[in-house]
């Protein structure tokens, strides 16, 4: 396989259900692989045999083309898709897994996406090396910063900061996963780190879906937020949300 092709999870279009874009028609391009094990983790990561593809954005007729996929099929579907609604997706989102597992192949990808969508990056934060050899063809930039309570990963605070000095560059934000007994401490750090690079970096603190409405949890998402504001001017509470509307 070379770069012309590639191993993928899925293709599809639906609502954004997490931070500063939530409620935006995108394009999701969903890679295999993942470099941490989170505790919450829901999303698949082994690359199958298949790769699931919506052929018309909405109506979820998808057929399952083998891997690996094409750039050109890609580019293809995308760029009719574009033709038919100019204004249906707002941008198209590499997520995975960890999409920048697979930074070798998406500079060679993302200029020629790019001329159909404005990229949106989702990735977990850590992978600085190969961030910076896709920044220039990447417009938005979603990372988390993962917290030990959650996502039981202790040890990443310094590996957040190196790329966030490179996100930064682009329009971005960071995302928080907190739970019942995440602590203040730990949004403190989270926040204070951010706000060594820009303060006016969004910070999103996303309660774990299934805590939402767990007894208490609105009280401490409260002390939560407060917290982050002491650093932070641009600080919200944004649970998932396409998991309430069941969709995709
Ligand atoms: S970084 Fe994301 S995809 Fe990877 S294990 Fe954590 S939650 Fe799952």
């Amino acid at each position: 396989m070379n770069n012309s092709s590639a191993n993928l999870i899925e293709l599809f279009s639906s609502i954004q259900g997490e931070g500063v874009f939530v409620g935006r028609r995108q394009v999701f391009l969903r890679f295999p692989g993942c470099n941490l094990d989170c505790n919450y983790c829901d999303t698949k990561h082994d690359p199958p045999e298949f790769c699931t593809i919506e052929l018309t954005p909405g109506e979820r007729d998808f057929r399952q083309f083998r891997n690996p996929v094409s750039l050109a099929t890609i580019f293809d579907l995308l760029t009719s898709w574009k033709k038919s609604a100019p204004y249906l997706h707002h941008s198209l989102s590499i997520t995975g897994g960890e999409p920048l597992l697979h930074s070798g192949l998406l500079s060679e990808w993302l200029p020629v996406l790019r001329s159909v969508f404005p990229i949106f990056l989702e990735t977990n934060g850590i992978l600085s090396e190969q961030l910076v050899k896709i920044i220039d063809n990447v417009d938005m930039v979603s990372m988390d910063i993962k917290l030990p309570s959650t996502s039981g990963h202790s040890d990443l605070w310094g590996k957040h900061l190196e790329f966030l000095k490179i996100a930064a560059t682009k329009q971005c934000y960071v995302k928080v996963v907190v739970g019942a007994k995440t602590g203040a401490d730990e949004i403190g750090e989270a926040s204070r780190l951010i706000a060594s690079i820009d303060g006016g970096i969004p910070l999103i603190i996303q309660p774990v879906t299934n805590q939402i409405n767990d007894q208490g949890i609105g009280a401490h998402l409260l002390l939560l937020h407060q917290t982050a504001t002491v650093f932070l001017k641009d600080v919200r509470v944004i649970p998932q949300t396409h998991t309430m509307l069941n969709i995709l």
